[in-house]
């Protein structure tokens, strides 16, 4: 079987849009459609055409290009429940799987960010499209769900294989890496890790996708029963749904 392709570029002002391709059958897919000229331009420059939108959450910078582009493709739309994805054809939930082309992704209901929040994993290739649950040094913010209920979306990544490839939806990596090193001070894989996202970002290159392996020991949204984070927010012993919530607050008024 071949590989499966990906390709990332910036879509909106800091979204990527995301292309997953099959060499073998041509299937092509866009991880959420931010913006349907731009990933019909991605599609243009690549010699691909798009068969497919696979959609993470109903937010407009995730679905806004779904109409158009299937207006003008005849792609399929598949997405989450609960009624909010434009143009849906198959709408799917926790413990299904798709087809796309050779591969299949196993889909994780994660809601939180938002009621619907999906996430797609692609276990024979290694590669997980996490949307908005998961940014690199991040997690999304918690519009529609409970923080508890974004704890057990989190520990759903957390429990995937260690060398996984996360694919987020946004560049917000250095201002999370401003917030990750006032709750978890003395990480010294993260102070490693600072320094290089500060030159990737200062060349204009894109600090995703990121590893899960990288998060496990760097993202405190995933290290919440870490002694030294729990220490650095006053909750040594706490459970981590307490102290991931703790780190979420520090996060919406940092
Ligand atoms: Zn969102």
């Amino acid at each position: 079987m071949a590989d499966l392709q990906v390709h990332q570029f910036p879509c909106l002002s800091d979204n990527y849009g995301l292309l997953i391709h099959d060499p073998a059958t041509g299937d092509t897919a866009s991880i959420d459609t931010p913006d349907a000229d731009t990933i019909s331009a991605a599609l243009a420059e690549k010699g691909w055409t798009l068969t497919h939108i696979l959609n993470t959450h109903h937010h407009g910078d995730h679905t806004g290009g779904n109409m158009a582009l299937k207006d003008a493709t005849g792609c399929r739309i598949i997405g989450p429940h609960g009624g909010g994805i434009p143009g849906i054809d198959q709408a799917i939930g926790e413990g299904d799987t798709v087809t796309f082309g050779s591969f299949t992704a196993k889909i994780f209901e994660t809601p939180g960010h938002t009621l619907d929040h999906i996430i797609y994993w692609f276990e024979g290739e290694q590669t997980a499209f996490v949307g908005d649950t998961v940014f690199a040094l991040g997690c999304g913010r918690v519009f529609e769900g409970t923080f508890e209920q974004m704890w057990s979306s989190l520990a759903k990544v957390r429990a995937l294989p260690p060398e996984t490839v996360i694919y987020c939806a946004h560049e917000y990596t250095l201002a999370n890496a401003k917030f990750a090193i006032t709750v978890d001070p003395d990480n010294d894989a993260l102070k490693a890790r600072i320094k290089k996202i500060e030159a990737l970002r200062e060349a204009g290159k894109p600090t995703v996708p990121t590893t899960l392996e990288t998060e496990l020991a760097t993202n405190p949204f995933l290290r919440p029963d870490d002694s030294g984070l729990q220490k650095a927010v006053g909750l040594a012993g706490a459970t981590p749904a307490e102290v991931f919530a703790e780190v979420r607050r520090r996060k919406d008024n940092f």
